[in-house]
């Protein structure tokens, strides 16, 4: 089997101040063919599990563009038609004979002129393949699903897993259903029941974690190919943003609608109870100091660069620091003109540095601190979420305060392992409290050696006052901006 991958991925906070451009996507490395996908540090990502498949059966794969940038403003257009025109060409060149189409997109992609890049790539993928090639879209579970994605697509599947933990499973099943579809064997027929609320559900907790084990079940029926629970991306402005239920049978549209609408019906359901309890600055560092002995994490949910943040937010070290907390880490402050300083300075030095508060009001008044520079590292790097792989985090300053430690990083990422901390000579296992810049990724790599985790909800372009946020574009009603209940559902859309 002849098959065909790319990888091009961008999650879009409209209301980032952070701009995007060909370097947002350079800055985390970009694969073009003739490249070694087996080389070390390739950003592959979900395309890399796509890859390992097909060795695995002995299929001849063609790896085209790989490219993605941490979540930011809309790309700047000519750009996004750089990358865009650039996995085209890698498609076109290896077309003829072709079997199938694996692209990974992360599901909430605008660019400056286009509110569904998804859509858009798929269907330039459509007219380049034709109508009947087997085209597989995996995204991540953030994603805001359209109707023109599910058109163009054979099979639309996300990953089920928050933090998103099963990319490499999810591949490996979108392949098997695209295989057998070229095959012959299978004949998918696809539904989507639109769910208009936004939230953030995370899947390590109840109720959300029996409704993905539901809807892992619902997939071992026979003839049900894919469940899958998209939970939206509230920070998109774009009529779409919200969450749904897409249902894959084989064959079976009548079937699948029904599916669709009973599953989503259970997850609209959970609309509440399926929320993060969530607490301001000062309860989340009473919470802290009453936590059984070890190390805390308190998660800055509200400034986390993988959702569009500035990285750079003070609200809580201001706060822990007006407390007098006095054995604490935190990670990652991006600052590259703070961090030149430390570099200038050299390691051992001590000097009054201006941290974080630069991007925008959500990012806080800067906090003056005369610090020691610790550590300087150029070469820091951690464990990526999807597939393990080593991303880098650019020059890395340990800096300290009396028992306040702080990173300063010049690119944007979010903590996914306390290894990613050790690397920039931090010890985050010997603080009383570590404070990580990530909505909920780093629990895969914290939660069994940490005392307790506490996700806060400080101010910041994340914060879940989702009143607070400028809506243009969102279709109305949606929760909770409009209190609307089940009989309120958009009817199920089939293809
Ligand atoms: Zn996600």
């Amino acid at each position: 089997m002849k098959v065909f991958t790319a990888y091009f991925a961008h999650e879009t906070n409209s209301f980032s101040p952070l701009p995007t451009n060909l370097d947002s996507f350079r800055e985390l490395a970009i694969f073009r063919p003739g490249m070694d996908p087996e080389a070390e540090g390739q950003p592959l990502k979900v395309a890399g599990a796509f890859y390992d498949e097909a060795k695995r059966r002995g299929d001849e794969i063609h790896v085209g563009l790989c490219a993605h940038a941490q979540p930011s403003r809309p790309t700047r257009q000519a750009d996004y038609e750089t990358l865009r025109d650039a996995l085209l060409d890698d498609l076109r060149a290896v077309s003829d004979g072709l079997d199938m189409v694996l692209v990974m997109m992360h599901g909430s992609m605008l660019s400056e002129q286009c509110d569904d890049c998804e859509a858009d790539v798929l269907a330039r993928i459509r007219d380049i393949v034709g109508p009947d090639l087997p085209v597989g879209l995996l995204l991540d579970l953030h994603c805001n699903v359209s109707e023109a994605m599910l058109r163009a697509a054979t099979v639309v599947k996300a990953c089920k897993e928050y933090p998103h933990t099963d990319f490499d499973a999810r591949a490996r099943e979108l392949y098997e259903l695209c295989a057998r579809a070229a095959n012959g064997e299978i004949r998918p027929a696809v539904a989507f029941q639109p769910l208009p609320m936004f939230g953030l559900f995370q899947t390590t907790r109840e109720p959300m974690r029996g409704l993905v084990d539901q809807a892992m079940a619902l997939e071992r029926e026979p003839g049900v190919l894919s469940v899958t629970l998209a939970h939206g991306f509230p920070w998109s402005d774009v009529p779409v943003a919200g969450a749904g239920v897409i249902v894959v049978t084989d064959d079976d549209p009548g079937r699948a609608a029904k599916l669709a609408a009973r599953t989503g019906r259970g997850f609209f359901a959970l609309r509440e109870t399926g929320q993060v309890p969530l607490d301001g600055v000062d309860a989340c560092l009473d919470r802290a100091a009453d936590s059984p002995p070890g190390t805390v994490v308190i998660a800055d949910m509200s400034d986390n660069p993988g959702g569009g943040a500035g990285s750079d937010s003070t609200f809580i070290l201001q706060r822990a620091l007006e407390r007098g907390v006095d054995d604490a880490l935190f990670a990652y402050f991006w600052d590259p003109a703070t961090l030149d300083l430390a570099f200038a300075a050299g390691e051992g030095s001590t000097l009054p540095l201006r941290i974080g508060g630069k991007i925008g009001p959500g990012s806080g008044a800067p906090v003056d601190l005369e610090v020691t520079v610790r550590a300087l590292r150029l070469d820091a790097t951690q464990a990526h979420i999807a597939d393990g792989g080593a991303t880098a985090l650019g020059r890395t300053a340990l800096v300290s305060a009396g028992g306040i430690d702080i990173i300063l990083n010049d690119i944007r990422q979010q903590p996914f392992t306390p290894g990613g901390l050790e690397a920039c000579g931090a010890e985050p296992w010997r603080k009383r409290l570590v404070v990580v810049k990530s909505t909920h990724h780093f629990h895969a790599g914290f939660h069994e050696r940490a005392a307790a985790i506490i996700h806060c909800d400080a101010p910041g372009l994340l914060n879940s006052d989702v009143h607070a946020r400028p809506y243009r574009a969102i279709r109305r009603p949606v929760w909770p901006l409009d209190d609307i209940d089940e009989t309120d559902l958009p009817p199920v859309f089939t293809c």
